[in-house]
């Protein structure tokens, strides 16, 4: 297995490289060379597998060999032996074939952890073996950060450098992240929102020469690719304790940054019996505007209710153009950078393509606190805002009403406060291993939102 860049000019890699860089030198992101394809008889004998097993097996195609397979159980295993739930990813009924996977038993309460609690120990074994230090520079629009801090700060060989939009994320949010302890955790505040701390990452990543020289920049986003491959299996898991593969499943996802989704496309692409995948955003809309309108076109960014889907443009989508556009990186590159000059367009051909696999919707604040209060009363379940705006796009967009519909729970709604109280119910008590974050030291520094500022900012702590 290699990874090949989305812009076609970089040379191919191998795992270990994949994981220890962010976007290729292109400024594209990688993608496998070749899929893993699974036939159903294989992924029906799979059923009943613990979720840590179930991972193994999806996961040990993309890795190569490049880490010896007890190795690689015993870290997917560690990874998840935390979680508050022992199904790990547990599923809710809500009524009939309507379904959420809840994704939020990990550490930092959303679904997150699924990925970055692999990728520090990921990073942690390859980085001892072979000596080396890094930086991991990630962006955050608020969960990533305290998933990303959480699974790496025990990594002696990480320093870990997390920008967040200055007073853009929940309280909870901010707290998760500013109280980790530990000399090699920093977290920036930048004076902006989440695209700007976003274009400073890809800038800084573009030009790693304010590095010291046996340094380089690792990158926890979703552009990284072993984040997507980590969540490519709760798609699976989830399917096959709803009857898959025998039976097709629906999904339905909050997203952003069109990381988790391609997840699930992915998972459909290697063989799971998927019928439809839906695009849940908020009024930050730029993937609900392409499908349902073939207009792909920047607009203003707005605050919502659910701020980790605030993001104008979702870079991972560019993986899925990728396919879409026959693996013509001059036509992606074509495509995703003349989006800074003019609205794109998809050919007519490619836009049907695109609408046969996926629904979406966009779901205004109003709507989304409507939403978490109607679940609450039909079932008594609480759920986050990230979650409602799901669970509306999949009432909305639901084409077979036979198939299982899973709405993906994102998070947990104790992160997300604001929402729950002007959805005129009560917030739920923090967990018990979180009880004392509102009286934990916070540490964190606001900088301007200045590339300059960034990189200094490193290159003084590293
Ligand atoms: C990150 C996040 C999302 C969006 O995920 P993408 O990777 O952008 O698809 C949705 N909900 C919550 C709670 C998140 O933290």
């Amino acid at each position: 297995m290699r990874y090949i860049s989305t812009r076609g000019l970089a040379p191919a890699c191998n795992f270990e490289q994949v994981l220890l860089t962010g976007l290729a030198p292109d400024g594209g992101l990688y993608v496998p060379e070749t899929l893993p394809e699974f036939s159903r008889q294989e992924i029906a004998s799979w059923s009943g597998l613990p979720y840590d097993q179930l991972a193994f097996r999806i996961i040990k195609p993309f890795v190569n060999g490049e880490i010896p397979d007890d190795v690689l159980q015993s870290l997917i295993s560690d990874s998840y032996k935390d979680f508050s739930h022992p199904a790990v990813a547990p599923l809710r009924m809500l009524g009939v074939n309507e379904w959420v996977l809840e994704l939020y038993c990990g550490p930092t309460l959303a679904f997150k952890d699924f990925a970055l609690q692999l990728l520090g120990r990921l990073l942690d074994y390859v980085l001892i073996r072979d000596n080396k230090k890094v930086a991991v520079l990630g962006a955050t629009s608020g969960d990533t950060g305290s998933a990303a801090l959480e699974g790496c700060r025990h990594c002696k060989n990480i320093d870990l450098f997390i920008l967040h939009p200055y007073q853009r994320v929940s309280e909870v949010q901010r707290r998760q992240m500013t109280t980790v302890p530990g000399d090699n955790v920093h977290n920036i505040a930048v004076r902006g929102n989440f695209d700007d701390c976003q274009r400073i990452v890809k800038t800084a990543f573009g030009d790693q020469s304010f590095l010291p020289s046996d340094r380089q920049l690792v990158a926890v986003n979703s552009i990284n690719w072993a984040r997507i491959m980590a969540q490519i299996v709760y798609y699976f898991y989830a399917s096959l304790n709803l009857g898959g593969p025998l039976r097709p499943v629906s999904f339905s996802v909050p997203t952003g940054n069109f990381g988790d989704i391609y997840a699930g496309y992915l998972a459909r692409a290697m063989g799971l019996p998927v019928k439809q995948l839906i695009i849940a955003t908020n009024k930050n809309d730029i993937l609900h505007r392409l499908i349902s309108n073939n207009e792909y076109s920047l607009g203003e960014l707005e605050p919502t209710l659910s701020p980790s889907m605030d993001i104008m443009v979702s870079s991972n989508f560019e993986r899925y153009l990728f396919d879409l556009f026959d693996r013509d990186a001059d036509a992606v590159t074509a495509f995703v950078t003349g989006l800074d000059k003019a609205p794109q367009h998809l050919d007519d051909i490619r836009w049907k393509k695109a609408r046969e696999l996926f629904s979406s919707l966009g779901v205004d604040d109003k709507t989304t606190c409507e939403m978490i209060a109607e679940v609450y009363k039909e079932t008594g379940f609480l759920i986050d805002p990230h979650t409602a705006v799901g669970i509306k796009a999949a009432r909305v967009c639901n084409q077979d009403t036979s198939v299982p519909m899973i709405t993906l729970a994102t998070a947990h709604p104790v992160k997300f406060a604001d929402a729950v109280t002007k959805a005129g119910l009560e917030n739920p008590d923090l967990p018990a291993h979180m009880q004392d974050l509102f009286e934990r030291e916070e540490r964190y520094d606001i900088l301007d939102n200045d590339i300059g500022e960034v990189t200094r900012f490193l290159r003084k702590h590293l």
